[in-house]
């Protein structure tokens, strides 16, 4: 027997809709390539929305096509993401920090026929477009006044404000299968090309419902949501979606990403909740710390993408009064998988032991099931201390690759995440490591991110990264590489000593090397493939 309730397909669309109905004055507040800080609405947003759903249909693209976007988070930006998968074309937002040579082969992939593009781009955009072989339209996401004065050197580029002036907004958004792809999104590609990941409309949709969960992101239409996490990767975590859902105000900084201008955006616009990666938040801190300054409205902070050390979970909350939510999630899973919220026994905890909680990855979030197994496939208990190969699922999560590339990644249903991590018996979830990274000392497992994290809250340590080297005897040891605060000094020993005590012994790194600089990839993560190259061969002096 089947239920009696309608029938209404989850759609994007609904989403514009609902915010122009419902919270139609609620401001969207961007700062803009142009420089300048630009006010709007969801209900100018909605109308321009279905202008630019209109103009798509004017450069005939097509039911599931591509369209793809280069863009800083911006009221453009949003625009697109609510015009282009609306109209049921796919968006499909490129990472401008890619390599060129990794964006010509996505809009290849991808068959782009549309890309979208903000003036900061300009230089990549001349650098890629004569190569792809799909992309019929350029397009500056400006008005004609900030074209630039070389625009004839990519043939045919046209300009966002006048594609959008051009069309009234009298448009019906199209309904169709909730299951219909709505967004593509490739993965950084650290080794090998960038796989696609293609979401749906409905996918999109339970994700936000779950993303916006008081144990999860915690967003409510009285709350002011900044996020620095980038549209162009993983869809801001979903917070482009959730904002209009929840009617939340919405502030988009743009290129704007160093300390002192999020700090300006924070207190101008009274930010309630933030989200993003932790290198962006040690920028911020630092300004914040340097200038002597405070939070008058940040309540939460939602960090993730890479591992939050302790350290900076306890600075917020202790001198400024930001509580972190450390979320864990991946490209393939839209991206939120677990976000490390209490549970009721944890109310009345001593701030030690809330701090060991808050600093786990945290535990599942609704829609998503994880578990961990072992060299043998076979499922680990949930102890806290037997570690193995992460896996989960749910109606969020890959279930394969945009042109099936890499063939079928699941197995038994499960989707193979790469991350190693154990699950305390409360079912909060630690990352010990990326599978590639694991340190494998005489056949025993290293977590390099427990020594990071140690490292990183010496006082003197800007950001930290854990290798493997080569070992005669163990076959590899830690290796710390350290990068210093400014004008900050500490010695290898004194960052030795900083261990005694934190971990095993035989945890403890064999050597560190200072250098000026950690890579960061695409995403803001330490590319430790890279340092492991760059360390190669490198003596220990255990060795
Ligand atoms: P890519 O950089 O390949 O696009 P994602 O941006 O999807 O990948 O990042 C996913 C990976 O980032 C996870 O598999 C995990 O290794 C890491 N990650 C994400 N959040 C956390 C976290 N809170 N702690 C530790 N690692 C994390």
């Amino acid at each position: 027997m089947y239920g009696q309730m309608m029938q209404q397909p989850l759609l994007i669309s609904s989403l514009i809709v609902h915010a122009e109905r419902h919270h139609g004055e609620r401001e969207v507040v961007s700062r803009r390539v142009e420089g300048d800080i630009h006010r709007t609405t969801y209900g100018q947003i909605a109308q321009r929305a279905r202008q630019v759903a209109q103009a798509l249909g004017a450069l005939g693209v097509r039911d599931g096509e591509r369209v793809a976007t280069l863009a800083w988070n911006g009221y453009r930006h949003m625009e697109l993401y609510f015009g282009i998968s609306g109209s049921g074309a796919v968006m499909h937002t490129v990472n401008p920090r890619l390599h060129p040579d990794q964006i010509v082969y996505i809009a290849d992939h991808a068959e782009d026929q549309v890309m979208f593009f903000d003036m900061t781009f300009w230089p990549l955009i001349q650098a890629v477009a004569g190569r792809t072989k799909t992309v019929k339209h350029w397009v500056a996401m400006c008005g004609r006044e900030h074209l630039p004065a070389d625009a004839a050197k990519v043939p045919g580029l046209l300009c966002y404000e006048e594609l959008v002036a051009a069309q009234d907004g009298r448009y019906a958004w199209p309904s169709f299968d909730e299951n219909t792809a709505s967004s593509l999104c490739y993965t950084s590609g650290t080794t090998g090309n960038p796989k696609g990941v293609l979401y749906s409309h409905r996918s999109t949709l339970l994700h936000t419902f779950a993303a916006a969960l008081p144990d999860c992101l915690d967003v409510g239409a009285a709350d002011c949501v900044l996020p620095v996490v980038p549209m162009f990767h993983v869809n801001s975590w979903g917070i482009v979606y959730l904002a209009p859902m929840t009617g939340a105000k919405l502030v988009l900084p743009g290129a704007g990403l160093d300390g002192k201008s999020l700090y300006e955006l924070f207190e101008s616009e009274g930010v309630t909740v933030s989200a993003g990666v932790p290198t962006v938040w040690q920028g911020l801190l630092a300004y914040v710390d340097a200038n002597k300054l405070k939070f008058s409205t940040m309540r939460r902070s939602a960090i993730g993408g890479s591992a939050c050390p302790p350290a900076m979970i306890s600075k917020f909350l202790d001198d400024y009064g930001v509580r972190v939510i450390h979320a864990w999630g991946m490209t393939e899973m839209s991206p939120i998988g677990t976000a490390a919220a209490f549970k009721a026994q944890h109310v009345d905890q001593s701030p030690e032991r809330r701090l060991a909680v808050m600093s786990t990855q945290g535990r599942a979030v609704y829609g998503v099931d994880m578990k961990i197994v072992g060299e043998d496939g076979r499922e680990l208990p949930w102890d806290g201390q037997a570690s193995g190969d992460l896996l989960v699922r749910g109606p969020w999560v890959i279930s394969r690759y945009f042109r099936d590339e890499g063939g079928d990644p699941l197995q038994d249903g499960w989707f193979p995440t790469g991350d190693v991590a154990k699950i305390s018996p409360e079912g909060y979830m630690i990352i010990t490591d990326r599978s590639k990274d694991v340190i494998k000392s005489g056949g025993e497992w290293i977590g390099s991110i427990d020594l990071e994290n140690i490292a990183m809250a010496h006082p003197a340590v800007a950001m930290a990264a854990c290798i493997a080297a080569h070992h005669p005897k163990w076959d590899e040891r830690p290796l710390l590489v350290v990068m210093k605060k400014p004008g900050a000094e500490v010695t290898k020993e004194e960052l030795l000593a900083f261990f005694d005590g934190k971990i095993a012994k035989w945890w403890t790194p064999d050597d560190v090397v200072f250098v000026d600089a950690i890579p960061l990839g695409a995403t803001g993560k330490m590319q430790k493939n890279r340092l492991r190259d760059q360390f190669r061969g490198y003596k220990l002096p255990t060795a």
